[in-house]
Formats: C-alpha cells, structure tokens, sequence
C-alpha cells in the first residue's frame, strides 16, 4: 500500500466539486485516509510550490491557490502516487484523457482543479507538511 497527496484546488472547492471527485477518487479503488479543509496562507502556497519558485506562472500560481479553501487529503492504495496521476490527467486540460478529472472539470492550466504528488518522495514531504502523525492514525 502506497500513499499519495491530494489537493481539490480554489476552483474546484468553489464549484462544489469536492463531492464529484471524491467519488472518482474512491471509485477507483483508492482510499481517502484523511481529509480537511483549509486556507492556504501566501507563505504556505509559497513554501507548497517553491521548486516552481522560478518559473513565470509562479505568483499567478500563488494568488490563486490562496484565493479561496482547499481540501487537502491523504490517499491510499496500490500504486496510489501513480494510479491518481493517472486519474488526475495531464496537467494542461487541453492535453488530459476523456474521463481524467482534469478533463472533466479543470477550467485552465491554471486552474485545474486537482494537485497530486508526482513520486512516493514528494508524497511524503506533502503529506508531513499537512498532516500530523495523529490525523493519519
Ligand atoms: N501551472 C500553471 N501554468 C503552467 C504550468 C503549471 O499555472 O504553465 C500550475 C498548475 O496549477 C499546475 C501547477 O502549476 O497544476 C504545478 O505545475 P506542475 O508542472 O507541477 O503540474 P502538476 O504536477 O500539477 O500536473
Ligand atoms: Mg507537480
């Protein structure tokens, strides 16, 4: 069993979409182990995105995931870092597959609905970062 983090980003959250997604999510066999609401602060957003730190779309990037609540989440399953990628689709709508989450609901590159981690490393760090031992138990 592996874990993997997920965020429902500003856009998503804002249309109501969390319930949509969590099915998708548990339909496909992965299981939603932790889950919580939250703000992001500016330093958070920040500190979440920094190896992005250089690119052009970094303050955009910023401003939006702080423009309103996300759900954060821990996700479980086989293969699960990989497998919700894959459900998650490409990371520019335009280019994602019929039936990913991206797909369906993303608005723009930017506002694309779903973050998930790309290796079982990373999944960890995200994980730590917003989640004590306690909510995981
Ligand atoms: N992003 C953006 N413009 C771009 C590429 C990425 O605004 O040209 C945003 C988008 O919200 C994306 C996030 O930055 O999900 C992180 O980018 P990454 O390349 O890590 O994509 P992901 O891993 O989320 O598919
Ligand atoms: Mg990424």
């Amino acid at each position: 069993m592996q874990k993997t983090f997920s965020i429902i980003k500003p856009d998503a959250v804002k249309r109501n979409l969390i319930g949509h997604i969590n099915q998708m999510i548990e339909s496909s066999d992965l299981k939603i182990l932790a889950s919580k609401k939250i703000y992001l602060t500016k330093n958070q957003a920040e500190i979440f995105y920094e190896v992005h730190k250089d690119k052009p779309f970094f303050s955009s990037l910023v401003e939006y995931m702080t423009s309103g609540p996300v759900q954060v989440q821990v996700l479980e399953g086989e293969n699960s870092v990989a497998r919700y990628r894959k459900i998650m689709g490409a990371t520019n709508p335009a280019e994602a597959e019929d039936g990913t989450i991206r797909k369906l609901y993303a608005e723009s590159i930017e506002a694309n609905s779903v973050h998930g981690s790309d290796s079982e490393e990373n999944a960890k760090i995200e994980i730590n970062f917003f989640f004590s031992g306690l909510e995981l138990a």
